[in-house]
């Protein structure tokens, strides 16, 4: 088996890095894009060429490691004390894997109640100091603002401009993987770092030769957090999708711009939509991912009845997101019954009917 290159390693040429930049890895990127067999049936367009990014199979379960790899690499070799985030969840995990990998203190700041609990748990045993604040995200990321600007201490949210610059090499890879860039990329949106990102690795594998074309990015917000698509900050952003539970995105311009230039579009999905979409990918494809990555298929469908979508165009739905991160939600939406059956083989023929 080859050995891992670190993705700093393998899109170096694309990185502010220079010989003095310590790599912190963890095996980050290098995900699948594996093409859907069954949902284009399911959804009445056989030719549509689906394929998903498995962004959940990084190594602490999310697409923030690929980020995390770089922010934490030139934290370390600015030779910060500690580093700092406010999370929904996933960004906690990862810096907190990333910051115990670099040998620095980790401090999270995340909003009670409303992170999944493998996201949590994650964090807490990584060795972060875990501090649940008593209001939503974007009030915990005023907050670790305000902290930095106090004491020696680097934010490690999208804000830190490494962490875009690493999550670029995603959409890298997927040229790479398709040889050649999608018609499409479907996309959640939260604080809207990612789309940005995709952006920038998309028009890099074109400038660079990598691609002849450009995707059409389509980014998707919660109906209850959608900022971008209502133009105005929401005060009290709801959805159970938790990860993008953000009512005021910090990178809003960015990807705003990236969906003009492409000619995509930010447009938002319904909590139902969010589900139906959660639990179509697991029973038609098999995958597991958490109900935020769901957005970006939610919005794939939406806008096949729209006809935004061409019938056999070629599209990636990017699953940011590791499904086990959030036990709770299967077992909400399927209601499955499981009372025990008797040990033996009549009561098991009869429970499965067989
Ligand atoms: C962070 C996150 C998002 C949102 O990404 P942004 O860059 O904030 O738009 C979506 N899904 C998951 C699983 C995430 O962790």
């Amino acid at each position: 088996m080859a050995k891992p290159i670190p993705l700093i390693e393998r899109y170096r040429e694309f990185l502010p890095i220079t010989d003095a930049t310590p790599i912190i890895s963890l095996g980050e990127g290098g995900t699948p894009l594996v093409k859907a067999s069954n949902l284009p049936r399911v959804l009445g367009v056989p030719e549509l060429q689906i394929h998903f990014k498995l962004e959940g199979l990084n190594p602490t379960g999310s697409f923030k490691d690929r980020g995390m790899t770089l922010a934490m690499s030139k934290a370390l070799e600015a030779k910060a004390s500690a580093v700092i985030c406010a999370s929904t969840g996933n960004t906690s995990a990862s810096a907190a894997a990333f910051a115990t990998k670099a040998g620095l203190p980790c401090y999270v700041l995340l909003p009670a109640g409303h992170v999944a609990l493998g996201k949590l748990a994650q964090a807490i045993l990584y060795g972060a100091k875990v501090v649940p604040i008593d209001g939503n995200f974007d009030q915990a990321l005023d907050l670790v603002r305000e902290l930095a600007e106090h004491c020696q201490i680097t934010i490690v949210n999208s804000i830190n401009p490494f962490r875009l610059e690493g999550q670029k090499t995603a959409a890298l890879e997927v040229i790479e993987q398709l040889e050649k860039a999608p018609d499409f990329l479907f996309i959640p949106v939260g604080n809207a770092g990612n789309i940005s990102a995709y952006w920038r690795g998309f028009k890099l594998g074109k400038s660079s030769g990598r691609s002849d074309s450009l995707p059409r990015m389509c980014g998707f917000e919660a109906s209850g957090s959608a900022a971008i698509v209502r133009g105005k900050v929401i005060e009290k952003p709801e959805t159970i999708a938790t990860a993008i539970r953000i009512g005021n995105p910090a990178s809003w311009q960015e990807a705003e711009r990236a969906a003009s230039e492409s000619n995509g579009l930010i447009d938002e999905v319904t909590d139902e939509e969010i589900l139906a979409a959660y639990q179509l990918i697991a029973r038609t494809e098999g995958i597991f991912c958490e109900p935020s990555s769901a957005a970006g298929v939610a919005g794939l469908i939406k806008h096949l009845k729209k006809g935004t979508v061409s019938s056999d165009a070629t599209v990636v739905c990017v699953l940011t997101g590791n499904g086990l991160k959030d036990p709770d939600t299967p077992l909400k939406v399927s209601k499955p019954d499981l009372t025990p059956v008797a040990a033996n083989l009549k009561s098991l023929r009869e429970a499965i009917g067989l």
